[in-house]
């Protein structure tokens, strides 16, 4: 019998989905990933669980529809990690005219459906708190709703679950040749050891290396896709004050997002264009950052430069075949008497749910497996109604007394209903630990170094948290000695 009834290689959005899916349901599933958790594309998106205005103006309605479909499932599965929040567009003399948005976020409301978030509507920005930092000439501005949400901790938390049904998560774990028979035969990397595993059937969610993947190591005949593309973001101290997102029209036709990061920075995204090279060796090239820079720049009253920069955040992928860039694609291939392989590919954060259940339905032929079940269960920490996110800031406050409200915020974002885990029974800081710069302190590291697969510092400094943006560096080597160091 084969060690495995599912092996999945690739632990960015897509593989942790697919696991976590297939582990619920039954299957008995491995997922190989040859460095971290959401290391490559899936900690590069704008960040964003949304119905995407973009696409309804493409005519995508049915696509729209299932996206905020997907937006509601999300809030409801992981109210920790997404939060709703306003979207504001202005209106510019030079772009859409007026009359085409409002009538466009009337149809966004109208797909969106009753019972979930508030309506869109007009404002006058010259009088409003979210016109401060803008521009003089803008006066008109439409808001309507929709989410974001911290896509690296949505990956590690989606895998932490898969884990906890059953399924073994292997980081720093390599597949460099599967053979395909009636089971597949992987030899794998895992951390400096060579070793074989079977399994019934494969999954190949390698991203950017989906095609590499499918030559060298399947040694199977490529996916059918289109380019390989990358996406990027940059990061910049705070531009602006209300807890909003704008959505600004640029003069190329596309829409640019800054949002609120973290606190005390501003996410401007996203650019993308067609990649070469390796997907492991991706940097922003300096010309995006520009291009980047320009478009809030045209909106924001301190015009943005691009040594305000403090991060760039760069990921590739592959494009479908046809268009269809945030659908992605799966491909299944059960040839006689040979093991089923599935390859899907790109897609965006707001339909990953929903495409790992396509994925793994397509197994039923070949297995006894129970029905798609992740729409109603919540992630790790998450159980709890997304309009009582702020009770449950206040209840981490009364039992944790030394936290203060902007610390709360951020531990109960991460870990919603689990803090305990991470912060126990501790009384006061000092004994949470040595500290990592103004928030991090031992106990939350050496909780993702035993829970969530962290291993080096940027596992807990890029992905688990963001809190490398504001840690000092003499702070870093101390985390590195301590890592290296913890059990
Ligand atoms: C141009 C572009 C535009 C995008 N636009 C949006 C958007 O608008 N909205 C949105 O939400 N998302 C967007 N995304 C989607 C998002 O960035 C990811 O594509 C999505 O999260 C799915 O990623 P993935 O799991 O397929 O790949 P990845 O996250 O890249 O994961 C693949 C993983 O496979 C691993 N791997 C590779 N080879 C091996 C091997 N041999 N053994 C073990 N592991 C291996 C890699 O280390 C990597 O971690 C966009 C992406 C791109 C590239």
């Amino acid at each position: 019998m084969a060690d495995y009834d599912l092996a999945i290689i690739g632990g960015g959005l897509n593989g942790v989905s697919i696991a976590r899916d297939a582990a619920g349901r039954g299957l008995r599933v491995i997922l190989l990933e040859q460095g971290d958790l959401g290391g490559a594309a899936s900690s590069a998106t704008p960040h964003l669980i949304h119905g995407d205005l973009s696409v309804l103006e493409r005519r995508g309605f049915r696509r729209v529809r299932r996206a905020l479909a997907e937006r509601k499932v999300w809030l409801a599965i992981a109210p920790h990690l997404v939060r709703p929040m306003r979207f504001v567009i202005p209106a510019h003399s030079e772009e859409r005219p007026p009359w085409l948005l409002r009538t466009g976020l009337l149809l966004y409301d109208r797909l969106a459906g009753r019972g979930g978030l508030p309506p869109s509507s007009t404002i006058d920005i010259t009088h409003h708190p979210v016109g401060n930092a803008l521009r003089r000439p803008f006066g008109t501005a439409f808001e309507y709703s929709d989410c974001v949400v911290d896509d690296s901790r949505l990956v590690v938390l989606t895998a932490l679950d898969a884990a906890e049904r059953g399924a073994v998560i292997r980081t720093g774990a390599r597949c460099v040749r599967a053979d395909r028979a009636d089971t597949w035969r992987l030899a794998v990397v895992d951390r400096g050891h060579r070793r074989v595993i079977t399994t019934r059937a494969l999954a190949n969610t390698s991203g950017g290396w989906s095609v590499s993947v499918a030559e060298t190591v399947l040694r199977q005949p490529p996916p059918r896709a289109g380019a390989v593309v990358q996406i990027s973001q940059i990061v910049v101290p705070r531009l602006f004050e209300p807890d909003n997102v704008y959505v600004f029209q640029n003069s190329d036709g596309r829409l640019i997002f800054a949002s609120p990061f973290e606190r005390d920075f501003t996410l401007i995204g996203t650019v993308t264009h067609d990649f070469r090279g390796d997907p492991a060796i991706v940097a922003m090239p300096a010309a995006d950052v520009s291009y980047l820079c320009e478009a809030a720049s045209r909106y924001f009253r301190e015009p943005v430069v691009p040594v305000d920069v403090v991060r760039t955040m760069s990921g590739v992928n592959l494009a479908p075949a046809a268009g269809r860039r945030r659908d992605g694609a799966l491909a299944f291939d059960a040839r006689r008497r040979k093991a089923p392989l599935i390859t899907m590919f790109g897609g965006d954060v707001t339909t990953a749910r929903w495409r790992a259940e396509r994925a793994v339905t397509r197994l039923t032929p070949f297995y006894p497996m129970s029905r798609p079940w992740t729409a109603a269960v919540s992630l790790p920490g998450g159980d709890f109604p997304w309009q009582s996110f702020e009770a449950e800031v206040d209840a981490a406050r009364d039992r944790w007394r030394f936290l203060s409200e902007a610390q709360a915020q951020r531990l109960v974002g991460a870990y919603g209903s689990r803090l305990s885990a991470v912060l126990g029974e501790a009384t006061s800081r000092a004994e949470l630990g040595p500290a990592f710069g103004p928030e991090l302190t031992g106990a939350e590291v050496r909780y993702l170094m035993q829970t969530e697969w962290a291993r080096f510092p940027d596992d807990v400094l890029r992905r688990r948290s963001k809190l490398g943006l504001t840690m000092p560096p003499a702070d870093h080597d101390a985390l590195a000695a301590f890592m290296a160091n913890a059990v």
